[in-house]
């Protein structure tokens, strides 16, 4: 159990606190300010919006998702007024976007920038969040809403030496707003995830010289992403309507292809013009649309990874890093989170870019002049590290939550994430989360999932505030359930197989349990409909004094 937080004088007094200005704090603030009416206080680390899309400026950062789905649907004005310049939105346009929202819908105002959240602590006499900032603000709210993204505590492992380092350590997830020039500099970056296979290619065209550091290949498949034609935006623009409805009815709220059974049922051939056909689509249709057993049975899921190995093959001139490339056989592919990249392998075609092998060499440390493996020494001026995130649970963890009876949400996950469908954590009443584990999160187009959870969370809070309750907590049993429910799922896949950031895996001491609802969209939309249509059977609530609460009127089910 925690100690309770440092709490200074008069805690400023309002209805709910948001943490986080990305694609989730934005509209959270907007259904709860201009819908419900509520006096909400938002708070953002950074000094502007945009969440993800501000701070991952790296070179290539782009969205694997197209850019007609990865956007808000909830105002067909702003859906016909925006224009996407590409088919796959680059990291600039994104947040152009986000900037364009927040000013559209006048948001900025309710936002305080360069104010990180430190403490957030239920206070059981009040029945109210204490939400305290590193500049020791605090806020009293009844609702205490993280919208502090899945990705987006990075992860910088500590290496030997790195302090020494004469050049510049650069972190693709913290990059600078100025941008880098590598022109004529000797560049090495350590990962080759899905921000890393964005990066090379684009840092390859620049750097004198760039060293990638492996430890794992992935299995990367062609973005394909192409420049928005006139016509192709008016297309899209007629059926929006209809493309919204498909992704919300699809496993993971986009339109892939459609996938076939079973890569095992196929002949060799039909099976190769399947996947040929899904490559040449790009973006995620080889991993979820191509066919229905792959993530589930490993032999039909080493038909895709062959495949995808011999595309590398193709493309890496040299067969020896070409061999490096590829994932080992037995090494399932999508089990990881597949990078989409533009001319990765080609890349490493090029004279300037030095592919290293760490797990036959690991690093040893950084030097003052570079970096230093069991085998070698590389001289460097920017050392980059691609390594990716404290997934899911690092930037809740770092805002230091207790919940009743002291008890900090580090010890309630201590074995690993449990919630009541991904929203509700049992203990922590009127919190509530966005895209968090065991909620489609990670497997779903993020800003349709996350206008799913504000819709739910406004319409729950309505309810809420119309019947005068005080307080919400799901029931332990609940959580339970719902617990086990998505550890069945997953078990029936391959996924708990990968050491992948799903499972927690890339952070040392964390538990290894697969964080994703994995029963799609659609059902996911069921299950929380279902709760909220039957007045909220899973949960608790406590009836009390609402009178300095202005009560709202609009119901998203009404
Ligand atoms: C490089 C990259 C590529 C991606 N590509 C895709 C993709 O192709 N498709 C897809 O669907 N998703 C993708 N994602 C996932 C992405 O996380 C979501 O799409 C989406 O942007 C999440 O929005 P969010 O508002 O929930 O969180 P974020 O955008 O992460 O915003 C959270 C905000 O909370 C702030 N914050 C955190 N902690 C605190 C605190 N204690 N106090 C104050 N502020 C705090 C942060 O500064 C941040 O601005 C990608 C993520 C990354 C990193």
């Amino acid at each position: 159990m925690s100690d309770t937080t440092k709490q200074t004088a008069t805690p400023n007094k309002v209805d709910a606190v948001v943490v986080g200005a990305g694609f989730a704090g934005l509209y959270m603030l907007h259904l709860l300010r201009d819908k419900l009416n509520l006096n909400v206080a938002t708070m953002e680390a950074a000094d502007a919006v945009g969440g993800v899309w501000y701070w991952n400026r790296y070179p290539g950062a782009r969205c694997d998702i197209a850019s007609h789905h990865y956007s808000y649907s909830f105002s067909k004005e702003l859906q016909q007024e925006w224009q996407w310049p590409e088919k796959f939105p680059a990291q600039p346009d994104i947040l152009l976007y986000l900037e364009h929202v927040a000013d559209r819908f006048d948001l900025k105002r309710d936002i305080q920038f360069n104010t990180r959240v430190e403490t957030a602590v239920f206070d059981e006499e009040d029945q109210r969040w204490i939400v305290t900032t590193e500049k020791g603000e605090t806020y009293s709210a009844k609702y205490f809403i993280p919208a502090t993204g899945v990705l987006s505590d990075v992860n910088i492992p500590p290496i030997k030496g790195q302090d020494s380092f004469k050049g510049e350590i650069l972190v693709t997830g913290r990059w600078p707003k100025d941008g880098v020039d590598f022109t004529g500099k000797r560049v090495g970056i350590i990962g080759t995830g899905a921000t890393a296979v964005q990066a090379i290619p684009v840092i390859a065209e620049e750097a004198a010289h760039l060293t990638v550091f492996q430890r794992t290949p992935y299995f990367a498949v062609p973005l394909q992403n192409e420049v928005m034609t006139e016509a192709e935006d008016q297309k899209i623009k007629a059926s929006y309507d209809q493309l919204r409805k498909d992704a919300r009815d699809s496993f993971a709220g986009v339109t892939l292809c459609e996938p076939r059974p079973s890569a095992l049922a196929d002949s060799p051939e039909e099976r190769k013009a399947h996947y040929e056909s899904c490559y040449k689509e790009g973006s995620f249709n080889l991993w979820l649309g191509s066919y229905e057993d792959l993530l589930f049975d490993q032999e039909a899921n080493e038909t895709a990874a062959e495949f995808i190995r011999e595309k590398i093959r193709e493309r890496v001139t040299d067969r020896e890093i070409a061999e490096m490339l590829c994932p080992r056989e037995g090494v399932s592919y999508g089990t990881k989170r597949q990078p989409c990249e533009t001319g990765y392998f080609e890349a490493y075609n090029r004279d300037n870019v030095t592919l290293v092998d760490i797990h036959k060499s690991p690093i040893e440390e950084i030097t003052p002049e570079g970096l230093r493996t069991t085998d070698e020494i590389y001289e460097l001026d920017y050392l980059i590290y691609a390594t990716g995130f404290d997934a899911f649970t690092g930037s809740l963890f770092k805002m230091n939550v207790t919940g009743r009876n002291g008890l900090t949400l580090k010890e309630h996950w201590s074995d690993g994430p449990r919630t009541y469908l991904g929203l509700s954590m049992t203990g922590f009443p009127n919190l509530f989360n966005i895209t968090g584990p065991q909620s489609p999160s990670a497997f779903y187009n993020f800003p349709l999932g996350i206008e799913t959870h504000c819709d739910w969370i406004a319409d729950c809070i309505s309810y809420m505030n119309e019947n005068g309750l005080a307080t919400i907590d799901a029931d332990p049993a609940a959580e339970e359930a719902w617990l086990a429910h998505t550890v069945e799922l997953a078990d029936a896949s391959l996924f708990p197989q990968a050491s992948s950031w799903y499972m927690g895996a890339n952070i040392p001491g964390k538990p290894r349990v697969f964080m994703v609802y994995l029963g799609g969209g659609k059902a996911y939309q069921e299950a929380i409909d279902r709760e909220a249509a039957d007045k909220y059977p899973s949960y608790t609530f406590v009836r009390g004094d609402t009178e300095q609460m202005r009560v709202g009127t609009w119901a998203l089910s009404s």
